[in-house]
């Protein structure tokens, strides 16, 4: 027997897409098991399935965060990597939920995610985005996935196994080649090292760079085998360079970079997700959270640079996604994103980034970030322009009231 197909008609829209920085107007979009199947000026119909008028409304693809953390549900990385696997994968529920209820209909995991949230998410167990995942990421002794403090002599392979952990410590060429195999088999999509020191960790300065060379190139080419690509943690404009001339091609946070380092960036095609909302809430609520001492000391060694960041990539023409690296209870600050990057690039620009340039980063244009046939069918409703405001995309999704995943309406406010 047939199965039913699932047809969905968005009539009278206006798209804001990152394709222009004007909306399309007079738009219909129909959707069919999944997929985008038609985007017309005229309208559109089909004998079955159902149809939404949205009167003008704004409609846009939904929105894509290339950097997340969804098994973070502590500020504290230690205490995060200690908790049972059961309530980490609970709490991940709660999380990924929040995400999409705010309109993301896509989301990349940095370290942490594994197969099971994903499958979790496909099968519908999960109410989530879909999600994009690399398992642990990986960081050397000492590095940025290090949680042990000075006189923490545990050995480093105690975060084998622990899904709170979002990395784990692995050194030597060798070593590597074999745990990002071992990524890999377990479902890893790319790879994401530690190639520069960071904030929540507590041993790693910002300015240390992480792993040899050599190990950075083992990376790089155990990736390109997999055909895919490596994502590094870099702040510095010297991590920067060093990480991109061993061929890591996706640059996470990029916030000490320089006009030299961005020029390396876009020479080679390599992408930035910029991510400056974690440091103003760790900031704010860091210490209260539980962030330890040491951490909340090097938060504006990064904080203070992030939007001259943005200006320094803008300006060597570096494609940027979004990204917000939240942890903990600062997941709700994910759409102020939006607004710290408006406040220093256009809003087409801004959004650009969670849509069309979002999809370039995770290298699935025409599937995602987009509203166009064969991608998809992620589509948000905005009340009013976003174009004209950022701030209609904060506010926990108060401002969207239609959020739609792979042809499936998960929120519809829309009256008839
Ligand atoms: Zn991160």
């Amino acid at each position: 027997m047939a199965q039913p197909e699932n047809v969905l008609i968005l009539s009278n829209c206006s798209i804001v897409d990152g394709q222009s920085a004007e909306r399309r107007e007079g738009m219909h979009i129909l959707m069919r098991n999944g997929l985008i199947e038609s985007v017309s000026d005229a309208p559109l119909s089909s004998s079955q399935g159902r149809r939404i008028d949205l009167r003008g409304e704004t409609v846009m693809p939904g929105l894509i965060d290339c950097h997340v953390h969804v098994v973070a549900s502590e500020v504290n990385l230690d205490k995060n990597a200690l908790l049972p696997n059961s309530l980490v994968a609970a709490r991940a529920a709660g999380i990924m939920r929040g995400m999409l209820m705010r309109g993301f209909t896509t989301v990349r995991d940095l370290g942490g995610a594994d197969f099971g949230l994903q499958q979790g998410v496909e099968e519908g167990t999960i109410l989530g985005p879909r999600l994009i995942i690399c398992g642990k990421g990986f960081s050397q002794t000492g590095g940025h996935c290090d949680y042990r403090g000075r006189y923490d002599n545990r050995p480093a392979h105690w975060l084998a196994g622990k899904l709170g952990a979002l990395g784990r410590v692995c050194d030597g060429v060798e070593a590597l080649r074999s745990a990002i195999r071992e990524e890999i088999k377990g479902g890893g999509q790319f790879v994401k090292l530690m190639a520069n020191g960071g904030v929540a960790s507590p041993t790693d300065p910002v300015n240390f760079l992480g792993y040899s060379r050599d190990e950075l190139r083992a990376a790089v080419e155990e990736a390109e085998m997999a055909q895919t690509y490596v994502a590094g943690h870099l702040y510095t404009a010297a991590s920067i360079k060093r990480a991109i001339e061993c061929g890591v091609r996706c640059v996470e946070h990029a916030s000490l970079v320089d006009a030299e380092a961005a020029e390396v960036i876009a020479r080679h095609r390599a992408v930035a997700v910029p991510t400056l909302i974690v440091f103003e809430g760790l900031k704010q609520e860091g210490a209260e959270l539980g962030l330890p001492a040491n951490s909340v000391a090097k938060i504006d060694d990064v904080r203070l640079y992030g939007q001259r960041s943005l200006e320094i990539l803008r300006d060597a023409g570096v494609v940027m996604g979004y990204g917000t690296d939240l942890l903990g209870p600062l997941h709700r600050l994910q759409c102020e994103e939006f607004l710290l990057r408006g406040q220093v690039l256009p809003s087409h620009d801004v959004i650009r980034s969670a849509t069309l340039d979002a999809a370039r980063v995770l290298r699935m244009e025409g599937k995602v970030g987009c509203i166009s046939p064969g991608a998809f069918a992620d589509v948000i409703a905005v009340q009013g322009n976003p174009l004209k405001d950022l701030s209609l995309l904060t506010n926990q999704g108060r401002h969207m009231p239609l959020i739609v995943k792979n042809g499936d309406v998960i929120k519809n406010e829309i009256t008839v």
